[in-house]
């Protein structure tokens, strides 16, 4: 969802086949994370149903075991298929469908055409010996993927329960207990927009085997029962803050801002700890109008420790392609380490005195 994106290729460990055993033995639940429930704690629309075993679901399309820009110290990031809105620039286009996804690596393609026998659908095809899919016959039933033996097909997005999800982290837990040994880290959840999985990650965090610092980042584009459901169970909200007015917000990202507004304001009287993060994309939002915003925002909320400013790269370009997904509205060039530079000092002159780079 932010610019902190999943590099091509990066779906480590991420396949179409299914890992969701209902019967993984799972981790026992911390009592210390038993959060408590609200009358609102009830399923979003658009969360999968729990599978047969009763849990939530959740499709993850990237697991990142050692980033160090999503929140304090050495983190896994997880990332979360699914999000309600359009940003122009999107950096994670594979991030957008709850689904699923079939995507292409052209590069490894030899044309040797084993996917057009074992595809039942016809996705596949071949003009003048050369592969050719049509990605809206494709039912994501992975069999093609199968039959590649090249690598030049693979499923992004894998069905985890949170139980599955545990086990498939669990050997960057070393890195999370250095907070036990003084230093920060621990779990972010990301996306695509993980609040709409609310209902998983409580689910999650209720199985964590010890202490672990969890983080959500967050569009804020969900229903308030959405954060509810995760009251006492997130340490630090990381929240996006895109565009400044309703009508600027649906420009660049498809949806208004009053949802996402409100819900800062929420978070931010509940006493929950919040870093603001800031997208600043040449051309879209690099405006005096949106910086002025900003620094309001700020100083209406003093609660936000602090606002990290992101600057557009231009990573995510390539994937829509590879997914058969329209290019993105929005290309441009990186932002230079002197755009960045400006933006803050431009910020700074706000009073906005807590913004820094990542
Ligand atoms: S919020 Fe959604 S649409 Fe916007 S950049 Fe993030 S993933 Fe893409
Ligand atoms: S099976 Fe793989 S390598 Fe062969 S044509 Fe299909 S995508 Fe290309």
């Amino acid at each position: 969802m932010s610019p902190t994106d999943t590099p091509l290729g990066a779906q480590a460990g991420v396949s179409g086949r299914a890992s969701n055993k209902p019967d993984d033995p799972a981790p026992r639940p911390n009592p210390s994370r038993q959060a408590k429930r609200t009358a609102s704690d009830k399923p979003d629309d658009a969360a999968p149903r729990p599978n047969p075993s009763g849990q939530a679901t959740a499709v993850v399309f990237d697991v990142q075991s050692f980033s160090l820009q999503d929140g304090p110290g050495i983190r896994s990031t997880i990332f979360l298929k699914g999000c309600p809105l359009r940003c122009l620039w999107c950096h994670n286009p594979e991030s957008i469908s709850p689904r699923p996804q079939l995507m292409t690596i052209p590069n490894l393609c030899t044309d040797c055409l084993r996917c057009l026998e074992a595809c039942p659908t016809g996705a596949h095809s071949a003009q003048q010996g050369h592969h050719q899919i049509d990605f809206a016959k494709c039912q994501t039933r992975g069999q093609c993927v199968e039959a590649c033996l090249d690598g030049a097909l693979t499923i992004v997005g894998e069905t985890y329960t949170p139980a599955s999800l545990w086990q498939r982290i669990e050997p960057d837990l070393h890195y999370w207990q250095l907070e036990a040994a003084g230093q920060s880290g621990g779990i972010t959840f990301s996306g695509g927009e993980p609040m709409l999985r609310a209902q998983f990650i409580a689910e999650f965090a209720r199985l964590a085997p010890g202490p672990i610092h969890l983080a959500v980042e967050t569009s804020g584009q969900a229903p308030w029962s959405a954060f509810e459901a995760l009251d006492g169970l997130v340490d630090l909200w990381l929240f996006d803050y895109k565009a400044t007015g309703p009508a600027e917000h649906r420009r660049l990202t498809g949806q208004d801002d009053r949802l996402i507004m409100a819900n800062l304001d929420r978070l931010c009287a509940s006493g929950a700890e919040v870093i603001l993060r800031l997208p600043i994309i040449p051309g879209l939002n690099n405006t005096d109008q949106h910086f002025a915003g900003i620094a309001a925002v700020l100083r209406r909320y003093p609660r936000i420790s602090r606002a990290e400013l992101l600057g557009y790269h231009t990573l995510g370009e390539a994937k829509t392609d590879r997914l058969g997904l329209p290019k993105p509205a929005y290309r441009g060039p990186s932002a230079t380490p002197e755009q960045k530079r400006s933006w803050l000092s431009q910020l700074r002159g706000l009073g906005a005195s807590n913004v820094v780079l990542t």
